[in-house]
């Protein structure tokens, strides 16, 4: 198949170059030469804006840009993707953004004739160039059934979620739990060891009991609780705080227009804003524990 590619950074990066390996051909478009010049080397062909992309006889084109903001400019700028695509082009956006907007865009590409999904990602970059992510898709049944086999190149856990944003959705949820869980359980290990317990033995009885979630378990924020984990290695790599702020951001956004309160979202919203405040928005979000413990 022939695939339209936007946004090559960090996710998208690796995200193409499973789909060159899959066998697909790609053309490709970013603002960034670096991002674009990996992928060139890879094999995939450089297309000169999201116009000439729309143009180039694609049979799908994916986006994996870092916000709403851009998202919008690609989809609906004079030369962005909608003013230039033939009617029929299954279009699939990536990105986490707010669903309002996924909903809008969609809405904006259905009345010119083209299915849009929403396929918000989890995993990570670990998870993007392992092709491990988990999909989540907003969208009609017939055009998840579609973009599945696509989607299954960089990916292995592929999830309708119901109409279009409803990925979107999905994904403000299980990051607004995260952002809550990862917090509770830095409260929780540091109180611990302040009270005298060693870390290794209270993590291992907290997830042996009621209090286990993946922020205790696979990903506990004590260092050297979790071998390989971002705490273990000066809380590098991984999930950057900034990231999880901007998705507790969204969470909060979306919930105002629902009226639907979010109370420990907004607290930990807050703090995730203070922290960054501090300089360590580009530290691993379980980093969020040095809120709680004396540097050593
Ligand atoms: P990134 O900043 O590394 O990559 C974004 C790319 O988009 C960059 O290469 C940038 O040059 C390009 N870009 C920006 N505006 C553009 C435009 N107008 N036209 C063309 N290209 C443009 O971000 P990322 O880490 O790859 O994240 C992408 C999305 O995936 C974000 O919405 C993020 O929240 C989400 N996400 C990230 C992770 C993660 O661990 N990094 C995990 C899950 C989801």
């Amino acid at each position: 198949m022939h695939i339209g590619f936007i946004g090559l950074g960090n996710m998208g990066g690796p995200m193409a170059r499973n789909l060159l390996k899959a066998g697909h051909r790609l053309s490709v478009y970013d603002l960034s030469t670096t991002a674009l010049a990996g992928l060139l080397e890879a094999g995939a062909q450089q297309s000169e804006s999201p116009a000439a992309i729309a143009q180039s006889g694609v049979d799908l084109i994916i986006t994996m840009l870092p916000a709403g903001a851009q998202v919008r400019q690609v989809y609906l700028d004079n030369d962005g993707l909608l003013a230039h695509v033939p009617p029929g082009v299954l279009l699939i956006d990536s990105s986490t953004i707010d669903p309002m907007t996924a909903r809008e865009v969609a809405a904006a590409a259905a009345r010119q004739g083209n299915p849009m999904l929403d396929a918000p990602v989890s995993g990570g970059t670990a998870g993007a160039a392992a092709g491990t992510l988990t999909f989540m898709v907003g969208g009609s049944e017939a055009d998840f059934h579609q973009a599945e086999p696509i989607l299954a190149a960089m990916g292995t856990n592929i999830v309708h979620c119901g109409d279009s944003g409803n990925g979107q959705v999905a994904k403000v949820a299980n990051n607004l739990l995260l952002g809550i869980s990862m917090i509770g359980v830095a409260e929780a290990m540091s109180l611990g060891v302040a009270l005298g317990m060693d870390a290794n033995v209270l993590a291992g009885v907290i997830n042996a009991s009621s209090g286990r979630c993946w922020s205790s378990e696979i990903y506990n924020p004590f260092p050297d609780v979790v071998e390989n984990s971002p705490a273990s290695r000066g809380y590098s790599g991984g999930f950057g705080s900034d990231l999880m702020l901007k998705d507790l951001g969204l969470a909060s956004e979306a919930a105002k227009q629902v009226r639907q309160p979010v109370i420990l979202g907004a607290l930990a919203q807050q703090l995730y804003q203070a922290f960054s405040l501090q300089g360590n928005g580009a530290l691993d979000f379980s980093a969020i524990i040095k809120l709680y413990r004396q540097e050593h």
